[in-house]
């Protein structure tokens, strides 16, 4: 198998750097696929700085990815060369566990294959993601993109979108359904646009001001600035979901005052330090806080085709590879309108 050209972090503290990477040797069910662009997630800079723990260097990161399928093994029955394909965050699992029976591969107990800082379920191979020209997966991973859409703002819709899909949809959000998006970044902007295209009535509540145009524009009905006591208080008890897509320490005691009795708040911001949470706010108004993590693969696919009907793709900013590390620290300063998409050409 040839070498592919990556970007990679070879240190918790070391800025992404090109690497040259040796692809696993395709099997008779798996695709390879040149990858067009992959966006860049905060998931990728907590990994490659060692916020979650300590990672397997090099990295690469990335896994908002989308291309073409470039080689078919023998038994591919999917897709075919040619077509267009996207990988998320998994690019294997056990298949056969309780989870993964359920389509709920992401909690496979083997556990899953992550697309990158992971390893394949030969426990041994490190898996490494799409900050690279090309990636290796089995079929059952692969997922079917529908063309004549812009591939860059498809890109994020294999992590972000599916990330806050997945608990709109569980939580059978509908026309009239009061939602809350917190933090308006690259999870939050497309919370934002798939629970309007569910129907939902959605206020934006975000710490930056800056960002209060864009919230109508997006499909939310109202935007609140987290930061005025006066707004909190107004909006107190108003909301029976809020998506919590923060992606450091935040007041989530006080998000749960918004909460209508019985509402839920949906962690998916995976901040690497703990909340303070106290018992009065969840007792009181038999409030839920819940965990999401992705979604499975035959949700993601559902993902994509909801996405692709209702026309709800990703606002991105395309950079090139030498960009990624600026990409980082500007990211870090809720400075990107919402996500930004590496044009794999360029590496
Ligand atoms: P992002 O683009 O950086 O957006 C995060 C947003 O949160 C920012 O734009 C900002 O919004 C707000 N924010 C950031 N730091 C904050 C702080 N300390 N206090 C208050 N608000 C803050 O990140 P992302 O890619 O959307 O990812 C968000 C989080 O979700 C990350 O922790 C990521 O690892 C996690 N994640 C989880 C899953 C999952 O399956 N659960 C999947 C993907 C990502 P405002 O400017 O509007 O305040
Ligand atoms: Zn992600
Ligand atoms: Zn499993």
């Amino acid at each position: 198998m040839s070498d592919a050209r990556a970007y990679a972090a070879s240190s918790p503290t070391a800025p992404l750097a090109p690497m040259s990477l040796t692809l696993r040797e395709p099997g008779p069910k798996d695709v390879v696929i040149d990858i067009a662009y992959c966006g860049i997630c905060h998931s990728d800079v907590h990994t490659v700085r060692g916020e979650w723990g300590a990672g397997a260097y090099p990295i690469v990161p990335g896994h908002e990815i989308v291309g073409r399928v470039a080689r078919v093994g023998k038994k591919v029955k999917k897709v075919k060369v040619g077509d267009l394909a996207g990988v998320g965050c998994m690019v294997d699992s056990c298949r056969k566990c309780e989870n993964c029976r359920k389509g709920l591969e992401q909690h496979c107990f083997g556990p899953a294959s992550f697309t990158y800082n992971s390893t394949e379920q030969d426990k041994k191979t490190v898996t490494q993601g799409g900050y690279s020209s090309q990636i290796v997966v089995n079929e059952a991973f692969a997922l079917k993109v529908k063309s004549g859409l812009p591939l860059e703002r498809v890109a994020p819709l294999l992590c972000a979108g599916i990330t806050t899909y997945s608990p709109l949809k569980r939580h059978g959000v509908k026309k009239g359904t009061r939602v809350g998006v917190l933090g308006l970044g690259g999870l939050g902007h497309m919370a934002v646009k798939i629970a309007a295209a569910m129907g939902a009535k959605v206020t934006v509540l975000s710490g930056s001001q800056s960002k209060r145009p864009d919230a109508k524009k997006l499909g939310a009905a109202a935007f609140a600035l987290t930061k005025d006591p006066a707004v909190m208080t107004q909006l107190a008890g108003t909301m029976d979901l809020i998506i919590d897509t923060v992606s450091g320490p935040h007041d989530v005691a006080g998000m749960l005052g918004l909460l209508a009795t019985g509402g839920t708040l949906v962690m998916v911001g995976a901040s690497p330090q703990p909340h303070a949470i106290g018992s009065f706010p969840l007792i009181m108004g038999r409030r839920a806080i819940e965990g999401s993590l992705i979604g499975g693969i035959k949700e993601t696919q559902e993902m994509l085709d909801f996405c692709a009907k209702k026309k709800v793709l990703a606002d991105v900013e395309v950079i090139a590879a030498k960009d990624i590390n600026a990409a980082y620290e500007r990211m870090l300063k809720s400075d990107v309108r919402y996500r930004f998409a590496i044009d794999c050409s360029t590496l």
